[in-house]
């Protein structure tokens, strides 16, 4: 399976930000191609009882609970009927909201449209309280940004947060063992780990970069389930097309 991580789909000039007209065409080809978005719950369901996922399978996931999430590409995973992860801190839900943002599209979502997000039937995990580097933390600070985020997410869904998703893909045992102890799952961002469903504390994923071709795109897809290997394939894929197309 892929796990892919996006952040802003904005036309911004940051390795974070895919522009939405990009965005749009890979959602487009990942509905109507050889592969199945699945859910937060398939893949729980897959780690815990067994239940194998079905071929190509591909979990959409989005960090930072950017409002623009909600705003933009919601629209397009509900009219191409994509179940999707949104990783929220939960601080950003209280007054630990962050007042000053660089770009106005990286205002974070409001309780409401966290809401919205889940009321679409998609889910929500934790991404820390406030998207601390959990590795540099005492025990105590490391206890809130990780328990912290559990209750404040539950309130808020009415239920726990079953996935954690790391803050800057930072983690160590320690960091591991203070998520095991609350979420069933846990995402790591890192590109050198072999994703390996047996330890799921530490699942890789892609990273999609804004300039990816929708050649490069399906070709980080269809490569074999190491992330860096994929990220290396989309990017080979890329530099092939430019220097055929150079005379
Ligand atoms: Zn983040």
């Amino acid at each position: 399976m892929k796990i892919l991580m996006y952040h802003l789909i904005e036309d911004l000039p940051s390795p974070m930000a895919v522009p939405p007209d990009r965005f749009r065409e890979q959602m487009e080809l990942l509905a109507g191609g050889p592969y199945t978005a699945v859910t937060e719950d398939d893949l729980h369901t897959m780690l815990t009882q067994g239940r194998p996922l079905p071929p190509n399978a591909v979990l959409l996931t989005f960090d930072d609970g950017y409002a623009n999430t909600v705003t933009t590409a919601l629209p397009v995973l509900e009219q191409l009927g994509l179940p999707a992860l949104m990783a929220v801190c939960g601080g950003y839900l209280t007054d630990q909201r962050p007042r000053h943002v660089p770009h106005p599209a990286q205002e974070t979502a409001d309780p409401d449209q966290v809401q919205q997000w889940t009321a679409s039937g998609r889910d929500v995990a934790a991404h820390s309280y406030t998207h601390r580097r959990l590795t540099a933390l005492s025990e105590r600070a490391l206890a809130w940004q990780t328990a912290g985020d559990h209750e404040a997410l539950a309130d808020l869904l009415g239920r726990p947060p079953r996935t954690f998703a790391y803050p800057y893909g930072a983690y160590d045992p320690r960091v591991q063992r203070a998520v095991a102890g609350l979420y069933p799952l846990a995402l790591a961002t890192d590109d050198h780990h072999q994703p390996d469903l047996r330890h799921p504390y530490a699942l890789s994923r892609i990273q999609v970069d804004p300039g990816w071709s929708l050649h490069a795109f399906r070709t980080a897809l269809d490569s074999p389930a190491d992330p860096a290997a994929a990220q290396r394939a989309a990017r080979a894929a890329d530099a092939l097309t430019t220097t055929r197309a150079t005379p």
